[in-house]
């Protein structure tokens, strides 16, 4: 390292050393950032893709206290202008590894090295798979986990929704706005939803619901055709265009494996909401093993973060 500029790994421009790193850019990130900035605590953002995480992959949000009804990317955007007004810094890089390299925390990214006093992991989830036939091979061409980004590609057609809870029930509502026929299926015999989201969908004029029943395979020849179903009263095949598939989440902790404890489920396992096994490592939103994961947690979160980054700091 350059105690000079601060650069390390070789990586001329790239990498720095830095009180905190965060990494991941979803709202519990984009809050971190703004606490971080307001405690005037030298930090950078490490996001993959873009600021807002899962939050600005879907259309509206209208649990977020103060906001009303809110476009996900709208909502994000706001987060990231805020936190970068108050002096939040980000970059575009993805965290591959941590470890430690003296009392400094070695975060790599996929283009430099950052060495932090302070981490906080805010990297969220991903989309879990169905684990079917079909789902990988038709990806991009029918099967989808995002319907914000995909539903105005299924206009007029019949679409599937996999999953009973919060998200399949409120991005099935959207996708009712573009399709002309929407089937929800679900393996219960009732929703996990918020009851107001659930009745929304129930009363909806082009939406079904198939209870108790799952799906065993995806099919079709260049996209998706058909579905085969597993219900009560044995196998059955549907004719549909699109399958959107919302069965949970996946956390993004492989980076940080070697450096907290995580649980069997791959979520970080927490002490008091967001200390980890290690003093200087904090975690936040939902890649915790905290239980109600939504945006308004997630900003809390990493609120609660940066404030215990800045009592450690005193
Ligand atoms: C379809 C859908 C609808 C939803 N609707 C609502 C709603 O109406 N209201 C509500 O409150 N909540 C809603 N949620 C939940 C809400 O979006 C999440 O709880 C919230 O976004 C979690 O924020 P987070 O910052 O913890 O994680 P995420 O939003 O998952 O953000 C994590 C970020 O980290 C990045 N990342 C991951 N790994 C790495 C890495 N190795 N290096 C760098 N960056 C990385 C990801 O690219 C991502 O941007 C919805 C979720 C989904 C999927």
């Amino acid at each position: 390292m350059d105690l000079r500029t601060g650069l390390v790994g070789g990586n001329p421009g790239k990498g720095r050393t830095t009180d905190l790193v965060i990494a991941g850019g979803g709202p519990a990130a984009l809050s971190a950032s703004l606490y971080a900035a307001r405690y005037s605590i030298d930090h950078v953002v490490l996001e993959s893709y873009q600021p807002g995480g899962q939050a600005a992959l879907t259309a509206w949000i209208e649990n977020y206290p103060g906001m009303g009804r809110i476009s996900g990317g709208d909502l994000a955007a706001r987060m990231k202008e805020q936190a970068e007004r108050w002096g939040g810094s980000f970059e575009t890089a993805t965290v591959t590894s941590t470890g430690l390299r003296d009392d400094l925390i070695e975060v790599k990214a996929d283009s430099a090295v950052y060495l932090a006093r302070f981490l906080i992991i805010a990297t969220g989830a991903a989309p879990a798979k169905l684990g079917v036939p079909g789902e990988d091979r038709f990806y991009g061409r029918g099967v989808s986990y995002c319907a914000t980004c995909d539903a105005p590609f299924f206009k007029g057609a019949h679409v599937m929704v996999v999953g009973g809870g919060d998200s399949a029930v409120k991005e099935g509502l959207h996708l009712s706005e573009f399709a002309d026929r929407l089937t929800l299926v679900h393996r219960r015999d009732r929703f996990r939803a918020e009851p107001y989201l659930a009745e929304k969908l129930l009363s909806c004029d082009n939406c079904s619901v198939r209870w108790n029943t799952t799906v065993s395979a995806i099919e079709g020849e260049d996209g998706v055709e058909g579905v085969l179903l597993e219900t009560p009263e044995g196998e059955e095949r549907i004719d549909v265009d699109g399958v959107f598939i919302y069965v949970g989440r996946r956390p993004a902790t492989e980076a940080f494996s070697g450096l907290v404890e995580l649980n069997p489920d791959g979520t970080v396992k927490t002490r008091g909401i967001v200390g980890t096994s290690r003093s200087n490592v904090f975690a936040a939103g939902d890649v915790t093993d905290n239980e109600l994961r939504q945006v308004v947690t997630a900003a809390a979160d990493g609120a609660r973060a940066a404030s215990a980054v800045f009592n450690l700091m005193q």
